[in-house]
């Protein structure tokens, strides 16, 4: 189902049903495959197999090392570290020209995850997966066990199409000053996940006369990208659609205004999902042109990303 301008998602190449692992297996993540797999389009990577190790090949696992820590076969001691490291340098730069928009990490693997355990040392990333996050640190990612969870999903998924929307305005965007409007149209977005967060990432702007259009813009993703890890919430949520109702509610009849304010109700507990007020409120938005909400990202996600929201 996925379409030729699909957001590009860098992943663990075993998740997707190859057999790439170290016993010839694979460790196929269905939800993945088939539910992310009908919005995003994959960019499959196995760093050790990429690296020649093969399969079958013998497993590995991290080691604290005297400068860096090593990857080592588990029985054999054999020390893969450097093939992996060249292996990476050069996947870097084609991935580099491939414009990802997020990457989904097999947890738990001493290339891929997020936080592994590493012989006379504390856990660490893998070392493709630090690699990854060294060389794209504003580039959503997650692992594989964290998507299961439907708030967790939620939010890589709204990263994921932040960090496309983010990217595509500094493609056509030059300005300080456009940048600063653009902000103004998450206010919400942010907000919902945590009162005050919107006013927060502002604070880059303040940085904005010693630094170039180009360091500005950095600083400001990572900032932005940082700040939507914060867990949206209900009461979040909901403190930014009554924001949304009472800005709509002086030009609507007073049947509407009830029927409003019972969605917002309703959604406080938890008898309707949140795209119930969600789309009220959109459609008086859009009917009454509302200067101050009808260019928010928060009432206007993409309808690829709607499909994907989990009912919460
Ligand atoms: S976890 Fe990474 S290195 Fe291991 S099989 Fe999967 S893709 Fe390959």
């Amino acid at each position: 189902m996925s379409s030729d301008d699909s957001l590009k998602i860098g992943i663990s190449q075993c998740l997707l049903g190859e057999q790439v692992r170290y016993d010839g297996g694979h460790k196929r993540n269905s939800l993945i495959v088939d539910l992310l797999g009908q919005v995003f389009s994959w960019v499959p990577v196995c760093p050790e197999v990429e690296a020649g190790l093969g399969v079958p090949r013998e497993p590995v696992e991290l080691h604290a090392g005297e400068s860096a820590t090593r990857m080592v076969g588990v029985e054999t001691g054999v020390d893969h570290t450097d093939a992996l490291n060249r292996f990476t340098v050069r996947k870097l730069e084609d991935l580099d020209g491939l414009s990802l928009r997020g990457f989904i990490l097999k947890s738990g693997s001493p290339s891929c995850g997020r936080q592994v355990e590493v012989e006379g040392a504390e856990p660490e990333p893998g070392l493709f997966a630090r690699a990854i996050a060294e060389r794209f640190p504003a580039l959503p990612t997650a692992e594989e066990t964290e998507l299961a969870d439907p708030f967790a999903r939620q939010n890589f998924v709204e990263r994921v199409f932040a960090y496309d929307r983010q990217q595509k305005f500094f493609t056509s965007q030059r300005s300080v000053g456009q940048l600063v409007m653009s902000h103004a149209q998450v206010k919400l977005q942010l907000d919902a996940h945590r009162p005050g967060l919107h006013a927060e990432v502002a604070g880059t702007f303040k940085e904005a006369k010693d630094l170039s259009y180009e360091e500005l813009g950095e600083r400001y993703l990572a900032a932005m990208m940082e700040a939507l890890k914060v867990p949206a919430t209900g009461s979040g949520h909901f403190s930014v659609l009554k924001t949304v109702f009472e800005g709509v509610k002086k030009d609507v009849a007073p049947a509407v205004q009830k029927e409003l304010a019972r969605s917002l109700q309703d959604y406080r507990q938890g008898n309707v999902p949140l795209a119930v007020p969600l789309s009220l409120l959109r459609h008086y938005v859009r009917v009454q042109q509302n200067p101050h909400f009808n260019q928010q990202t928060y009432l206007e996600p993409e309808p690829r990303e709607l499909l994907l929201r989990p009912q919460v």
